[in-house]
């Protein structure tokens, strides 16, 4: 049997304390049901990490000791301290998986990683949201059909300010108009990166089963594989170069 997969999910966990609607639909916090929908997998190993921790519960090891990092943000992003953004963006480089989640457009680790504005256009006025899938072939559709739906949501609209995807997974469609490029992958340095629209605090939709769904298949799918930290060494020749002259010359009249 192969090792688990090692997940993270990380959670603001802000929004569940103030606000008595949000702690209805996530009394442990959206985190921890997130965690739960995975945690019934047995090829999954799953912990959590809140903004409230310690180096926001991604010290020590536990980056090293993660496989896939999930996250969701925001109203508290520039919390975020610089450092531990820093250190996950080197462990995606390195060949951990990303996945992030709504509102976690403007967290600081996938702007880091995208390098554009990731700006959009919003309204909170419980839009239905119908996602088409785009990608019946891809692991992070399967077990869906063309489309599900979400009843009530939040908007997000086009124009993304996102790079070009490399894979354009979903497109929603909104009963007010809109559309909006709501799952798309990146591949950055060894580690992959998906982006997932739905989930706005004040809606039911981490317990929505094709919501749960999509990020299990994502969570397989940008899984690390590798570790590979960055390094940029000198490197001697594997075979025998010939003499440079012109260098040699350069040498010994003391120049570089
Ligand atoms: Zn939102």
């Amino acid at each position: 049997m192969s090792l688990p997969i090692r997940v993270t999910v990380w959670g603001e966990y802000r929004h569940e304390k103030t606000n008595p609607k949000v702690a209805a639909l996530y009394p442990e916090g959206m985190h921890e049901t997130i965690a739960a929908s995975l945690r019934g997998h047995g090829d999954l190993s799953v912990r959590t990490a809140v903004l409230d921790d310690p180096e926001h519960g991604l010290g020590g090891t536990v980056l090293e000791e993660t496989d896939v990092l999930i996250w969701w943000g925001h109203k508290a992003h520039a919390e975020v301290k610089d450092e531990v953004v820093r250190k996950v963006q080197q462990r995606v480089l390195a060949g951990m998986g990303l996945i992030v989640l709504h509102s976690g457009h403007y967290a600081k680790i996938f702007k880091t990683l995208m390098g554009t504005t990731c700006s959009l256009k919003w309204r909170e006025a419980n839009d239905k949201e119908r996602l088409w899938n785009l990608a019946p072939s891809h692991p992070i559709t399967q077990g869906l059909g063309e489309y599900f739906e979400i009843a009530s949501e939040e908007m997000y609209g086009e124009p993304f300010g996102i790079p070009t995807p490399d894979e354009l997974i979903f497109v929603s469609w909104f009963s007010g108009g809109e559309v909006f490029r709501s799952g798309a992958t990146w591949q950055r340095g060894h580690g992959r990166v998906f982006y997932f629209r739905p989930g706005h605090e004040t809606y039911p939709t981490y317990h929505q089963k094709e919501v749960q769904l999509v990020i299990l298949n994502a969570v397989r799918w940008a899984r690390a594989t590798v570790n590979i930290p960055d390094t940029c060494p000198n490197s001697p020749a594997l075979e025998k170069l010939p003499v440079d002259e012109q260098a040699a010359e350069r040498s010994t009249q003391g120049h570089r």
